[in-house]
């Protein structure tokens, strides 16, 4: 069991680490594609660095960290359940306990479609090694948003899955031979209990699971219960949420989304997580 587990890492994130390992505690800090800061051409508003490219700023970042023993895993996070004291986070698949969980992903711009969020776990899923096995010979529809989306719906195929690749991209021809293609945008999934259907284009594909391989997974789709307010994490003084255990901080709790504002968040939670750490060992 790790102490701190961090979902993104950006400069909330990392800034977590660093004030995490700072107070001794375990860290594993994971992330899954290129965040926001390293995108911005100039940042001159970070104390301590003016006129800096956000590529070489994130460096910086990552060297820090990496100074201080953090390893940065490269993963998607897609599933965090709470078990009383701790959390079972899965990690693409990979299962891991952690006493705390500081969420980092950056702003969110996942956009539930009709029906996921009330079939989630009864045919949609986040991640193929996760639940590919349980819709072995059955029917299964991967939407494409990801760039592993085409790997992840191979890897259906091959262990048994009839898998409907929809895409708005015309990149069918890396796909397995027995995939079936369909160029269009999934707009909905039907179902009462269990998904039956997508709607694709103009089409209805009748299906026992959606496989939905975006790059980032929705913070309520994350761990249920979340509360949010708008489109960000709602928190408080300490960067709790209002689930006991789990933090969050920078862009993904609200204006403004700057980096410094990112970092001190990071900082904030991070001290907050290890506090209560050390006081439930006292006890
Ligand atoms: C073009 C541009 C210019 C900018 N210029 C400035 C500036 O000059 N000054 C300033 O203060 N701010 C600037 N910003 C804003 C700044 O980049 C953000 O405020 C800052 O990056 C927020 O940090 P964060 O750690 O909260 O999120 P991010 O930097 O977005 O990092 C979040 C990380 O989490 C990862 N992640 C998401 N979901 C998951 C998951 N499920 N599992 C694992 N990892 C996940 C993402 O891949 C990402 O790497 C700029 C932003 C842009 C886009």
């Amino acid at each position: 069991m790790v102490d701190i587990l961090i979902v993104g890492a950006g400069p909330a994130g990392l800034s977590a680490a660093v004030n995490a390992i700072t107070r001794g505690k375990t860290v594993r800090i994971f992330n899954n594609k290129e965040n926001y800061l390293s995108k911005a051409e100039r940042v001159d508003n970070h104390l301590g660095f003016y006129n800096i490219s956000g590529k070489d700023l994130m460096n910086k970042f990552k060297e820090h960290a990496e100074a201080m023993n953090i390893k940065i895993e490269e993963g998607k996070v897609v599933n965090i359940l709470p078990m009383g004291e701790s959390f079972m986070v899965n990690i693409n698949g990979e299962i891991e306990e952690a006493k705390k969980v500081i969420l980092a992903m950056g702003i969110s711009k996942v956009k539930e479609l009709p029906g996921e969020g009330k079939l989630l776990g009864m045919g949609v899923s986040y991640c193929a090694t996760c639940d590919g096995m349980l819709y072995r010979n059955k029917d299964a529809v991967v939407w494409d948003q990801s760039k592993d989306a085409l790997e992840e719906a191979n890897y259906l195929s091959s262990i048994g899955v009839n898998v409907t690749f929809v895409s708005k991209n015309p990149r069918s021809e890396h796909l397995n031979k027995s995939i079936k293609y369909y160029n269009g945008a999934l707009t909905k999934i039907i179902g009462e209990d269990v998904v039956e259907a997508v709607i694709a284009g103009q089409e209805k594909i009748a299906s026992d699971a959606v496989f939905m391989l975006r790059d980032a997974v929705a913070p309520t789709a994350l761990i249920d219960g979340l509360k949010t307010e708008g489109n960000f994490i709602a928190v408080d003084r300490n960067m709790e949420t209002n689930i006991s255990g789990v933090y969050a901080t920078g862009d993904i709790t609200g204006k403004p989304l700057q980096l410094s504002k990112a970092v001190s968040e990071g900082l904030i939670a991070a001290q907050h997580a290890a506090l209560q750490i050390d006081k439930i060992k006292e006890n």
